[in-house]
């Protein structure tokens, strides 16, 4: 059994991924950390079955012998905890977005010196992992792509950040690109985004979750790799493996790719 403990405990996925750790016939849901949901019990986030009180601080996790934490919290926390996973040899998982690359690299000496590893990834659906790295492979065989990405109607950022990394890596993966045909630009944005080269264009829309769709075209014939993820538990799959897996990769992961042996 897998000790496995959750900072951001009463958040959406926090709560999301205890019911699933929980529910994970190869783990052990041991301790929940919340400053701002101290004092409840699991049960009252849904985890039926369990004992557990969300805790406000991370000793909680070693009190309880946690042997991987599992964090999506806020930018600034998610920080604080993976030093101190670092410091406890507590191996991490960490969903939480906005890390930078200069910061990612410092993490990354942090945890070469740890005894304990980490795995960062900004998006743990499996299924969109595996549209970028398709998108990525399809590349070099078409003249031209576009990105559309939609988003339910609260994202405050466009375009998404899976939109984003789908560009960067189709651009890297090839400069051979058609040339934009517009030549009267009747309304502002028509033609979308460009990120590295890439027409990106955001939908927002009440009442859908997150989807997105990369479009390649060539003579006679097009291809569309779409993503639908219509619910939070989408991401569970791809955490729990993360969790199995992150002790078999030393230091720092970012992106569930190497998981999963892409
Ligand atoms: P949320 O606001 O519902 O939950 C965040 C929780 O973190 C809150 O309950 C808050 O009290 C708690 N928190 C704040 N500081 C803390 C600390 N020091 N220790 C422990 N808990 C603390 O947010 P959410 O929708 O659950 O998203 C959380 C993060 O996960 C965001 O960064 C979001 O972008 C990211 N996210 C990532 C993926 C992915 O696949 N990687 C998917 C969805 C969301």
């Amino acid at each position: 059994m897998i000790r496995v403990g959750v900072f951001g405990a009463g958040g959406r996925m926090g709560s999301t991924v205890c019911r699933a750790v929980h529910e994970a016939p190869d783990m052990e849901l041991v301790a929940a950390v919340d400053p701002h949901h101290a004092g409840i019990d699991l049960h009252q986030l849904g985890v039926h079955g369990t004992q557990i009180q969300v805790a406000a601080k991370a000793s909680a996790l070693a009190d309880a012998g946690a042997e991987v934490a599992v964090d999506f919290t806020v930018v600034d926390a998610a920080r604080e905890n993976l030093r101190w996973c670092a410091q406890h040899g507590v191996h991490a998982v960490v969903g939480t977005t906005g890390f930078g690359e200069a910061e990612l690299a410092e993490l990354a000496e942090v945890f070469e010196a740890a005894a304990s590893n980490a795995l960062v990834a900004p998006n743990f659906a499996i299924g969109a992992v595996l549209m970028m790295r398709f998108a990525e492979l399809a590349a070099p065989y078409f003249d031209s792509v576009e990105i559309i990405e939609l988003h339910h109607d609260q994202k405050v950022d466009a375009p998404s950040g899976t939109a984003i990394a789908t560009a960067q890596r189709i651009a890297a993966a090839s400069k051979e690109w058609a040339e934009d045909p517009t030549r009267n630009l009747v309304a502002e944005g028509a033609r979308g985004a460009s990120v590295e080269g890439v027409p990106v264009h955001a939908v927002r829309l009440r009442g859908l979750v997150a989807h997105q769709e990369v479009l390649f075209g060539t003579t006679g014939q097009q291809l569309s790799i779409r993503h639908d993820t219509t619910d939070r538990t989408s991401f569970m799959p791809g955490v729990l493996l993360a969790i199995r897996k992150v002790r078999e990769h030393p230091g720092l992961t970012v992106g569930l790719d190497r998981i999963l042996g892409l």
